[in-house]
C-alpha cells in the first residue's frame, strides 16, 4: 500500500503556530507536505490568483511558502509539489473560530473546499481565539484516527472547531448564524480623509442555535460540522408551482 499523502495549508501563514500543531497531529498518518501562504491571508475565502504570478519557496523538507492565497497553495501544492493527488487536504489550525457564516469568508475553509474539489478527503480546523493549541492538537489526532470510518458524499468537507479548554468530546453539528456589530467603522487619517475599517470592535454574536457549531464550542465540545460545496436549495426546487405562479406567464 502506498503511503498516505497529506497536503497541509492554512490562511494564517506558514509560520503560524496552528499550522505547526496541525503538522504534528497529522505526522503519524502519512507523508505530510506543507504548502502555505507566506503571510496572513485570513478571510480571503476561495480567492484564486488569476492576474499575477505565484512564487514558491522551499523553506525546508516538504515545507513550502507560496505568495498566493490558500486556494493557490492547494493548487500549486497538488500540481507542482506533489507527484500525485493527495489523499487528505488539511487546513488550519486557524487562530479563531470558523462558525456559522464565518465559513463563507474563511480562507481556512476555502482551502479545504479546494482540496475536496481536487478529489481529496478534506477538513478545516479552527480554534477558540484564546484557546490553547495544546488542547486542540491531540483532538485532531483523535479526529484523524476516526474520520475515514465515516465517508462523506462528494463536495462535502468537515469543518472542525475547538473550544477554549480541553474538549468534552466530539459533537456533530449544523451551521449556526451570527451577527457582526459595527461592521464598517469610519475613521479619519491625519489629513482628515476618511478611511474604513471592517470588523468593528464588538466581534460576532453567534445565535448558538440548538445543534449548532457555536452552541457546541461554547458548551465545551469539539464541533464537527459537515459542509457542502453545492449551495443549492432542494426545498425550493420542490416548489415548482410557486415558481410558476411568481415567474411564469
Ligand atoms: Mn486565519
Amino acid at each position: 500500500m502506498t503511503e498516505r499523502l497529506i497536503l497541509l495549508t492554512n490562511d494564517d501563514g506558514l509560520w503560524a503556530p496552528g499550522l505547526a500543531a496541525l503538522a504534528r497531529a497529522a505526522a503519524p498518518f502519512g507523508r505530510v507536505v506543507t504548502v502555505a501562504p507566506d503571510r496572513n491571508r485570513s478571510a480571503v475565502s476561495s480567492a484564486m490568483s488569476l492576474h499575477n504570478i505565484l512564487r514558491l519557496s522551499e523553506i525546508g523538507p516538504d515545507r513550502f511558502a507560496c505568495d498566493g492565497t490558500p486556494v493557490d497553495c492547494v493548487l500549486v501544492g497538488i500540481c507542482e509539489v506533489l507527484q500525485r493527488k493527495p489523499d487528505w487536504v488539511l487546513s488550519g489550525i486557524n487562530h479563531g473560530f470558523n462558525l456559522g457564516e464565518d465559513v463563507f469568508y474563511s480562507g481556512t475553509v476555502g482551502a479545504a473546499f479546494e482540496g475536496r474539489i481536487q478529489g481529496a478527503r478534506a477538513a478545516a480546523f479552527s480554534n477558540h481565539p484564546a484557546g490553547s493549541l495544546e488542547f486542540a492538537e491531540p483532538w485532531i489526532t483523535r479526529f484523524l484516527e476516526r474520520w475515514e470510518a465515516m465517508d462523506l458524499p462528494a463536495n462535502r468537507i468537515w469543518n472542525v472547531n475547538f473550544p477554549q479548554g480541553e474538549p468534552l468530546g466530539f459533537r456533530l453539528t449544523g451551521q449556526d448564524t451570527r451577527a457582526y456589530h459595527d461592521l464598517v467603522e469610519r475613521r479619519s487619517d491625519p489629513r482628515n480623509t476618511p478611511y474604513f475599517w471592517i470588523g468593528g470592535d464588538a466581534g460576532p454574536t453567534y445565535a448558538k442555535a440548538p445543534g449548532s457549531d457555536a452552541e457546541a464550542v461554547f458548551e465545551g465540545f469539539a464541533s464537527v460540522t459537515p459542509l457542502r460545496l453545492d449551495l443549492g436549495c432542494p426545498e425550493t426546487l420542490a416548489r415548482q408551482a410557486d415558481f410558476d405562479a411568481a415567474f411564469g406567464g
